[in-house]
């Protein structure tokens, strides 16, 4: 059965999804940004684990991580880089470099389209990439995509965050799974968790007053969406 939090975060795609009206040049088969550098919660592990099982995947799903590149652990999640600058540290954003292409793409395509998460979800880019030419979205856009991506990481505070693959690894070794993924070695799930930091709570956004009129209604959609007759604000203020 779905859990609360996933349909939160659902929800959180679908009004991301409404809100957007970027005209973009991203299609089906174009892919030079499906790379194995993409940041999940734990809460969109879960979902994508959902769906392998419910889809009877487990075996191919396996299979991916033979194809899986050296991942390291972040130094900072989103919420802790969004705290340390609104305490007037000086940080900088952490790069991740290209670590090769993503395992769940598939003739260009993503083979679990449906549950990617939301990193996947907000790289889009205004104009088709090259290898040397990066993507390019309008800047307010990329703010949104951060202010969301907190309040993703939020809902699963006190869980885990980190590269996609070191998050299904260490999810595949919960007693909850371990039946499920077996056949993935225990050490490569030890690894996975090895990898992976503490998703922590939303502090404050990071937003600029000239963005809140276009970002302003995305966070009002988000917060007061009613599920199970809670507002999502609620949900994740745990009223
Ligand atoms: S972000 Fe760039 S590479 Fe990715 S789908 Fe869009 S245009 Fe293609
Ligand atoms: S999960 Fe899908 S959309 Fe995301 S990087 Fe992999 S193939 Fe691309």
């Amino acid at each position: 059965m779905i859990s609360l939090h996933e349909k939160v975060l659902v929800r959180i795609f679908q009004e991301f999804e409404k809100w957007s009206e970027e005209s973009l040049a991203c299609k089906k088969g174009c892919a030079i940004c499906c790379t194995q550098n993409v940041v999940v919660t734990a809460v969109e592990g879960d979902w994508i684990l959902r769906y392998i099982r419910d889809h009877g995947k487990e075996e191919w799903f396996a299979s991916k991580f033979q194809l899986k590149a050296d991942t390291r652990r972040p130094q900072v999640t989103t919420n802790g880089f969004a705290a340390s600058c609104l305490q007037g540290e000086d940080v900088t954003p952490e790069s991740y470099g290209n670590t090769g292409v993503c395992p769940f793409l598939e003739e260009n395509c993503c083979s679990i389209y449906k549950v990617r998460p939301f990193s996947c979800r907000c790289f889009v880019s205004s104009s088709v990439c090259k290898p040397d030419t990066p993507a390019l979205i309008a800047e307010y856009y990329l703010s949104a995509s951060t202010a969301v991506m907190q309040i993703i990481e939020h809902l699963g505070q006190g869980k885990f965050i980190g590269n996609m693959l070191d998050v299904l690894l260490a999810l595949c070794g919960t007693s909850e799974n371990r039946k499920n993924f077996r056949m993935l070695p225990a050490s490569m799930s030890e690894q996975g968790l090895a990898n992976v930091v503490k998703a922590l709570p939303l502090p404050g956004f990071l937003l600029l007053e000239e963005e809140m009129d276009k970002i302003g209604p995305l966070l009002q959609a988000i917060f007061s969406y009613e599920i199970e007759g809670k507002s999502i604000e609620n949900i994740l203020n745990n009223v």
